[in-house]
């Protein structure tokens, strides 16, 4: 099983990404967990393309092909021999993200980005679940974790509104695949929320 987990910047995606691969070990499964962007060493040295050396480094056309060239090693080299083995895979980000970021948030490309995901990437998690939280909590948490790669979260509350909508909005278009989850509460009640989302 493929899942992903999306959602704007500090929603919470890899504490419960990690919930999620720890409840599924317990119970005797083989979990991969990654990440996006990244997940790969090829996908990670894309990675620091992307995160280091200011926002205005590359265009938003730029980036989203860096972005999709770094998904195709990760998808190619970790993603699909995990599957083929029957293990689950359990990435934090993964195309959604590219749609809603790349294709709606940066700049108007949402076609292009379909265009490329079907040309060059090709697979879609089973199941997505999208960790809903207001931008002011999310960046707050963000500020806390106090990481050195938050060239993006820079771009502040307006541009996590923006992403916000377009999460729940891709949602509202694919809901047999992505499942909101309420991410405000503790860790253990956002943990619970996604368990029981589980099919
Ligand atoms: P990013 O997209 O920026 O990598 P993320 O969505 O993966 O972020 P996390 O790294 O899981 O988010 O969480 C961001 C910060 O918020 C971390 O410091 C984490 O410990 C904290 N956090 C996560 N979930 C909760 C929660 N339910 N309540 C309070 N703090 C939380
Ligand atoms: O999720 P993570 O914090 O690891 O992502 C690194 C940065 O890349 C974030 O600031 C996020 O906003 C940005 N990003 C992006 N487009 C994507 C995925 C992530 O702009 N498709």
């Amino acid at each position: 099983m493929f899942i992903s987990f999306e959602g704007i910047d500090g929603s919470g995606k890899s504490t419960q990404a990690r919930r999620l691969a720890q409840s599924l070990r317990e119970g005797g499964a083989e979990v991969v967990l990654t990440r996006e962007p990244g997940g790969s060493p090829g996908a990670e040295e894309i990675r620091k393309l992307l995160v280091e050396g200011g926002g205005e480094r590359w265009s938003p056309e730029t980036e989203l092909l860096l972005f999709t060239a770094a998904r195709r090693d990760h998808v190619e080299r970790l993603i699909r021999p995990a599957l083929a083995r029957k293990a689950t895979v359990i990435t934090d980000r993964f195309a959604d993200s590219s749609r809603v970021y790349q294709g709606l948030a940066r700049a108007e490309n949402r076609l292009l980005v379909e265009d490329l995901h079907r040309l060059v990437i090709g697979i879609e998690p089973d199941l997505t679940f999208v960790i809903d939280i207001a931008p002011d909590i999310s960046l707050a948490r963000g500020t806390l974790r106090g990481g050195a790669e938050d060239r993006f979260e820079s771009l502040g509350l307006e541009f996590q509104q923006r992403l916000r909508r377009g999460f729940l909005d891709l949602a509202a278009e694919l809901p047999d695949r992505l499942r909101i989850i309420d991410g405000s509460g503790t860790e253990d009640e956002v943990a619970a929320r996604v368990l029981a989302a589980l099919p």
